[in-house]
């Protein structure tokens, strides 16, 4: 299998509306352009894998399958529209959780790299050839950990990060939004 590029894209406040921790799926609300946004990057032959910190799973606010849910709900709003995202992957976990099972450090908390590791071995990514796409500069720190390029957008968290960069951490580019991201994207593959 050759290794192919992927654009991944933080969940909430990129992809999604950011409204605090995602307890319901009734609470979805796409942007208006997430759906074009996806489907350019399908068109264009970039695998499309969600990451996501979820440690409302670790601190006992919504179990994994309200996760799955909303994963569900979100793909069937893009499929209406004829786009698709190739994989959903996300963290539950947080080191100060109250579900012992969840309750650790783990490598897959972005900016830890263990989910585009995991895309990588499973969707054969090569994460030198990708982009990352979220509101957090930790999306961006996710970016530089795996020799991706990274793309701030201004929605959900991203307008007051924007000021407040992580220690040392610049992006390749700061957009309003998703489908700005997603031209930055198409104009530099
Ligand atoms: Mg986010
Ligand atoms: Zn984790």
């Amino acid at each position: 299998m050759k290794p192919r590029a992927a654009v991944f894209l933080d969940r909430d406040g990129t992809l999604i509306e950011e409204v605090g921790y995602l307890d319901q799926v009734d609470r979805v609300a796409l942007y208006p352009w997430s759906t074009d946004a996806v489907r350019a990057l399908n068109r264009a032959g970039f695998r499309v894998v969600v990451v996501s910190n979820q440690s409302g799973v670790a601190r006992g606010f919504f179990t994994e399958s309200v996760v799955e849910e909303v994963h569900r709900h979100i793909e069937a709003r893009l499929a209406a529209g004829g786009a698709h995202v190739d994989a959903y992957y996300y963290c539950p976990h947080h080191p100060d959780g109250k579900v012992s099972a969840y309750a650790r450090r783990c490598d897959c908390r972005k900016p830890a790299r263990g989910l585009v590791d995991r895309a990588e071995r499973e969707l054969g990514i090569e994460p030198a050839r990708s982009f990352v796409v979220g509101d957090r500069w930790l999306d961006v720190a996710l970016a530089r950990a795996v020799g991706a390029r990274g793309v701030l957008v201004r929605t959900g968290y991203g307008a007051t990060e924007e000021p407040r960069p992580l220690e040392g951490l610049d992006a390749d580019a700061v957009t309003h939004n998703l489908i700005e991201a997603v031209s930055w994207i198409l104009q530099r593959r």
